[in-house]
């Protein structure tokens, strides 16, 4: 990855940063969103959503279970695996988050796959899956937002990127 100057690096894109990042590109920032997993992080995929859609189908079952002697007669067969289709077919696109990186680009915000670590002062390391990635930079300077520009600093070795953002140390 080329080193990018950015004016904020948001780490960590589940509804919270997610949220706040696409906000801050909205407002005409120059974003940097970097998510070590998927776009939307728990709560589509693995927490909120999924777990509605399991207790509804146990609740279904209950329901199903409560017709005999109350409005006739039933037969309940469980299948785990049409929940389990549910999920992935309905929820979570199969745990893929196209949809939400292109939410978040969409609002003009760059997206960076990888780990993040904070490095240094304004500096941020991502680990990517491919070592290397070019960051857009910014449409405007930033000095116009009063920071002291400084050169960017090249790609590290070893599959890190380093965003080294505007106003750092
Ligand atoms: C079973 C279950 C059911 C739930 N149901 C509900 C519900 O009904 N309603 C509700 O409001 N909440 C629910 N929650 C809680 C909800 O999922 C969380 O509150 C919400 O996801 C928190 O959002 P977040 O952005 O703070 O963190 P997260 O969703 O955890 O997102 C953090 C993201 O940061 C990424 N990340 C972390 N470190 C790095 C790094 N160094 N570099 C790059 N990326 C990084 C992670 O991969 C992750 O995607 C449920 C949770 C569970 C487990």
């Amino acid at each position: 990855m080329d080193a990018e100057r950015t004016d904020i690096v948001v780490i960590g894109m589940g509804p919270g940063g997610e949220d706040a990042a696409g906000k801050l590109a909205q407002a005409g920032l120059h974003v940097t969103g970097v998510e070590a997993n998927l776009v939307g992080g728990e709560c589509p995929y693995w927490g909120c959503v999924p777990s509605k859609m399991m207790i509804r189908a146990g609740n279904l079952l209950a329901e199903a279970r409560r017709i005999p002697g109350m409005a006739g007669a039933s037969t309940v067969d469980p299948d785990w695996a049409a929940v389990a289709r549910r999920i992935r077919d309905e929820a979570t696109d199969s745990w893929d988050d196209k949809v939400a990186v292109d939410r978040f680009t969409g609002t003009g915000g760059h997206f960076v796959r990888g780990r993040a670590r904070i490095t240094a002062r304004g500096e941020v390391t991502v680990e990517t899956a491919w070592g290397s990635r070019v960051v857009p930079r910014p449409a405007r300077h930033p000095r116009q937002h009063g920071h002291r520009a400084r050169p960017a600093a090249g790609p590290r070795a070893g599959g890190h990127a380093v965003l080294d953002q505007p106003g750092g140390g």
